[in-house]
Parts: structure tokens; sequence; C-alpha cells
């Protein structure tokens, strides 16, 4: 592997200078960091922009000293033991370090950290990933591929939540500037924290994050405040907060500058909540009283003491709710928020099904898609917020993790293997490559070792690299890899099921329907084996439309063996099943229930997991049998 001839970098190009805090790791050590930090200081955008523009210049240097100080932080970890032995790190040039590691830690998945992880969990305090012991464990929505995983969460975390907000921020203000000491409309949901056997603390990683100091500090880094106060944000009913975080967005409605979620997802069923709830809202504006549906004695307490009766808002906003209700809340957004400048989440991939609504409700506003992370590493930031939907990227920043990729190269006609891997799909895999050899055009999945004790870790994530910024990569999202529908030699993704369903989902639209959400199972429990869409819409359509619908969707699948397979019936054909209205609400229950919080939340695009199956099939009223290739 050729090493990177640039500069030498220092801890200053590691991390931003104000968001070093406490963590040894991210100290700023030399004067030109310290100059930094005083600039940082002044609250100045460019900073950071310039901080991270010079990171992503030496992005493989930076990326080879990154690897470095994981290493030297855990040498001596029994994982990492096992791997490298006593190899003596600091010793070692950042180029040769990054060889050795590459040749001797193999490639690992979530179930190969899982034992380590689990005595983490139970109490075992001796360096087993880390060397500093883990105080938080955090849960991974688990809604990509149905099962909640813990990992490990560290200052470091919240750090890069900090940084990569901030980078963010920054970049939108280029664009969207918007005015000091504003406020946020944030549908923000932390979930409940419990107690792991050996006493850690458990939650999502918003919810973490939420409850750090960085939450606050990013509030006053990037100049503007979320409407809701904390007992609002963790009230841990996601009704109750909703509820209150439109009530407050409200009742701020004139110094909103934006509104955003953590996934578009948030948004738009908080809006489906305003439909339903915005008479009892505005009367509680009216009258500075709240509604006894919050029940949560600390947020009652928190909400009243921020709203007084305010009559003359409470009835500028029924006139316009109710113009807003005959026109089917188109523009809602707008109408009621003024100022605000850009709706602002993560838009993309299993999101986009709800663009549509979105687009819907923000009226002409633009829509900002947010930056691409997962609970075990922050991983890109948009760099270019007005461009549209569909052509967003993300920077990876080279300081947050050492990245690797597997290139994937699609296989056409390749049948199921007997000795079926962990993943088995339709790519064949090339040798990992690190960040600084990736190319253009080329599919990826993303391997990550993390400050936070993961080690080669195979996050999942399909990638393509659409282009670089300065010298790292922006990154195009795909899909999750894991293969989501297949019966025998069919393979479709995430991102196929997508695809199919917007095409069916046309015809429901021109039959003025609308797609609420949808999921996917591949039914091999008779044969022969068929797949199964499950939609819930809203609007009277007609049973020939939804048909079409279903035989639209059976035709659309382009993949070779799916079409093979029907042609000669060793796949029946597609079944659409109609759900009841509130069925998907009944999953995300489902989802909260077990610990998930509605921030991180995605619904589920394929799934055999048989709770969730027995709730869409009793909750289904209309069936209908594709007739295409009959
Ligand atoms: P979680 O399980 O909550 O940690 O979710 C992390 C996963 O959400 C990632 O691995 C991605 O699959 C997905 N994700 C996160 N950010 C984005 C994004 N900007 N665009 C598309 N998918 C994303």
């Amino acid at each position: 592997m050729p090493c990177h001839r640039v500069r030498k970098v220092t801890s200053s190009d590691i991390a931003p200078s104000l968001c070093t805090t406490e963590s040894h790791l991210l100290r700023m050590e030399t004067k030109a960091a310290a100059a930094a930090g005083r600039r940082a200081h002044e609250g100045c955008d460019s900073d950071i922009i310039g901080w991270f523009e010079d990171a992503c210049e030496n992005a493989g240097a930076v990326q080879a000293e990154v690897l470095r100080r994981i290493l030297a932080a855990n040498r001596g970890t029994e994982y990492l033991s096992r791997w490298l032995g006593d190899v003596e790190v600091e010793g070692m040039g950042a180029c040769a370090l990054e060889s050795l590691y590459r040749s001797r830690v193999p490639l690992a998945s979530h179930a190969d950290f899982e034992p380590f992880i689990q005595r983490i969990a139970d109490g075992d305090t001796s360096p087993v990933l880390t060397q500093e012991p883990v105080q938080l464990l955090s849960l991974s929505s688990g809604t990509t591929d149905g099962r909640q995983k813990y990992v490990p969460f560290t200052r470091h975390s919240s750090q890069t939540t900090l940084q990569i907000f901030r980078i963010a921020a920054a970049y939108r203000s280029r664009v969207y500037p918007i005015g000091e000491g504003g406020r946020i409309l944030e549908f923000i949901y932390s979930s409940k924290q419990s107690k792991t056997k050996g006493g850690l603390t458990a939650g999502t990683a918003t919810t973490h994050y939420y409850s750090s100091e960085e939450f606050k500090i990013k509030q006053e880094k990037t100049k503007s405040f979320t409407c809701s106060p904390e007992e609002v944000i963790s009230s841990c009913d996601y009704k109750q907060s909703t509820y209150c975080h439109l009530l407050l967005g409200l009742y701020f409605a004139d110094r909103i500058e934006f509104i955003t979620s953590t996934f578009a997802y948030s948004i738009v069923q908080a809006f489906r909540a305003f439909e339903d709830h915005w008479r009892e809202i505005c009367g509680d504006i009216r009258d500075g009283g709240l509604s006894p549906r919050i029940t949560v004695e600390r947020t009652r307490q928190a909400m009243l003491g921020i709203v007084s009766p305010n009559p003359s808002l409470a009835q500028r906003l029924e006139a316009a709710c109710e113009e807003l209700e005959r026109k089917d809340w188109c523009g809602v957004i707008p109408k009621l928020w003024p100022k605000a400048r850009y709706v602002y989440s993560i838009m993309t991939g299993s999101m986009q099904h709800y663009l549509t609504k979105l687009r819907h409700y923000a009226g002409g506003l633009p829509l900002v898609s947010a930056d691409y992370g997962s609970t075990e590493s922050w991983i890109g930031v948009n760099v270019d917020p007005s461009l549209p939907l569909e052509r967003v990227t993300f920077a990876v920043v080279p300081t947050f993790s050492y990245f690797e990729f597997i290139p994937l190269h699609r296989q056409k006609n390749r049948s199921r293997s007997k000795n079926s891997e962990a993943i088995d799909d339709d790519f064949a895999e090339d040798e990992p490559v690190p960040l600084s050899q990736v190319k253009v055009g080329q599919e990826y999945e993303i391997v990550l070792t993390t400050f936070t004790g993961l080690y080669r870790y195979r996050l999942g994530d399909m990638v393509e690299v659409a282009g670089f910024h300065k010298h790292t990569p922006k990154l195009s999202f795909i899909c999750r890899r894991k293969l989501i529908l297949t019966v025998n030699i069919d393979k479709n993704t995430e991102k196929d099921l997508q695809l199919v369903v917007e095409r069916g989902s046309q015809l429901l639209w021109k039959a003025m329907g609308e797609l609420v959400d949808f999921t996917s199972h591949a039914d091999i429990s008779k044969q022969p084996g068929h797949y199964v869409i499950y939609w819930e819409i809203k609007g009277e359509v007609e049973e020939k439309v939804l048909g079409e619908c279903c035989r639209e969707m059976d035709a659309s699948f382009e993949d070779h063996g799916y079409v093979v397979s029907r042609k000669c019936n060793s796949i029946g054909p597609l079944e659409l099943c109609i759900v009841e209205t509130g069925t998907f609400r009944k999953i995300l229950d489902h989802f909260i229930g077990n610990g998930a919080a509605l921030s991180q939340f995605k619904t589920p695009r394929c799934t055999s997991n048989q709770v969730l199956l027995s709730i869409l099939n009793v909750c289904t009223v209309k069936r209908f049998y594709s007739t295409a290739y009959s």
C-alpha cells in the first residue's frame, strides 16, 4: 500500500479544538491548534469548515494517524492482543502500522463482538475491547435488520456527534444563514435507559447524546436552540413528546428558523399527529394550559412553566389551520412557521418513501438532507446542502473512525450457494481498501475501526463513491447490504424493493390514494414461495386500482432470478396485502416497547419477525394476487 506523502498530521487535525474537552485522545497539542481554538471560541463557522477541509485535504494521512491512535489507546486489550500480540504500536510509523493491522486483524461482524460486549454488559471491567472502561452501551435501532444490538458508547461518541452537527450547520448556514439565537422545532426523542446486569447504562445513542454536555454545547455553538426542554425530549412517551414539541413549536412560531428530526419519518409522523390534535394545541396556547393527554408529571410541569396564555396567537393559528385542513395540510410548514428557512433531516435510504408526504407538508420550502452515521460511528457529512435530494452525498469525516471499504461487484445469474454465508447476495467481494484508495463509481460495504472498541467491523451498509471532497470520498447511500427478499435464485435488495413500490404507488397517487407505509416478506411456507408486500394506504381507492398496483409491482422487479422464476412459476404471484389504518403505528409501538427510540426508528422494509408478521396478518383487510406473468 502506498504511504501518504503529506505533511505530518497533528492532534489538531484529528479533532477540532473546540470539541476536545476532556478526552486525552483528542487533546490539542500544537500552537496551531491553540490558535485554531481561540478562533473557534469566537464562534466562527469558517474555523470548523477550515479544520474539516484541512482534514479532508490530508484524509489518507489523517486516517493512518487515527488508526495509530486507536491502537495506541487500546494496546493490550484482550481483543487486540489476540491478533496483534504485543506489537509496539508507539514505535511504528503510521503507514507500517496500517498495513500490519489490516493484514493481521480479521474482518468481523457484530456477532464476533457480541460475546465481548456481553461480558462488558455483565460487569467485566478488564480491558476487553478498550483500555478505558466502557460506561455506557448504545442500542442500535435494530429496525433495519430486525435485531437490536449493543455497541459501546464513550465520550468520543458524543464529541463526534457534536462535531458533525457543527460541521453540517456551518455548511448549511453558508446557503441558508439563520439568525443568532433562533429556535429550532426539533422532533427528537430519548428512549428509556436501562441498567445491564453489570450496572452499565444502556439506551439508544441519541438518548445518550441528548443527555450529554455536548448536546447543550451544540446549541450554543450552532447558535440555535431547540424549543423543547429536556423534560419533553425525555418523556419516554413519544406521543406526549410529539404533542409538546408541536405545542412549543407553535408557541415560538415566529422564531423558528428550521424544522428538523434525526430521520424524516419523525417529522411526517408528527404532522400526521398534528392533523388530529391541532384544535387541542391551539386551545392550550389560548389558555396557557396543557392537554390532559400529557400525563408525565415532570413534562407537564416543564411545559406549564413555559406556555402562558396567548389568545391572539391561538386565534391566528386556528384560522390558518382551518384553511390548511381544507387543503389537506398542503404547505402547513411555511404557513405556520413563516420564518422557517428549510426542513432538515435524514431523507436518504429507507427515508425516501416519506419524501412525497414531507414535500406536501413543506410546500416549496427546501428539504435538506442530514448526515450519515450509525450507532457505531458517524461517517459522513452533507457538504452540499443545496443539492437536490437525489444527488445527496456524504463526505467522510476522516477523523471519526478508521474506515475501510470492501469493493462489491454485482454478479449476474449467480445461483444461491448451498453453504449460505452470513451475507448471501449478488455481490462478489474484493479485498478491503483504505479510504485513500477508493474509486469513483465503485460500490462498497463500509468497515469501521472505532475509538469505542470495534475493530474491522462490517457495518452492513452499501455505498457508492460519488466523488471526492478534497481527498475524502463523498458517498451516496445505497441500502443495507443484507439481502432482503429471496425465495430461491432471486435476490432483491431494499433498494430494488423501494423502486418497485415507487412504481406501484404511482398508480395509487393517480387514484388519489396515499401510501402511508410499507414492508414485505418472502413467504416460503407454501410451494411455490412468493413475495408479500404490505401496504397501509389512506383514501378510498377502488379494488381494480389496487389489483393494478399489485401487478405493476410484480412486473417491476428487474432481478433476473426473479423474472425467470416467475416465468416458470417457481415463484408464485406477488401478493399485495392492504392493512388497516394504524397498523404501522402498532409496529412502531412494538419497537418502542422493546427500547427503540422514535428518533432512530426505521420501518423494516422486509421482515420475517413473527411478531411483526402476526400484526400485519391480523390487520390485513384485503389481498390481491398479481396477474403479471399469467
Ligand atoms: P442505527 O441502527 O439506528 O444505528 O441506524 C444506523 C443505520 O441507519 C445506518 O447503518 C444506515 O443504514 C442508516 N442511515 C443512517 N444515516 C443515513 C443516511 N443519511 N442515509 C441513509 N441511511 C442512513
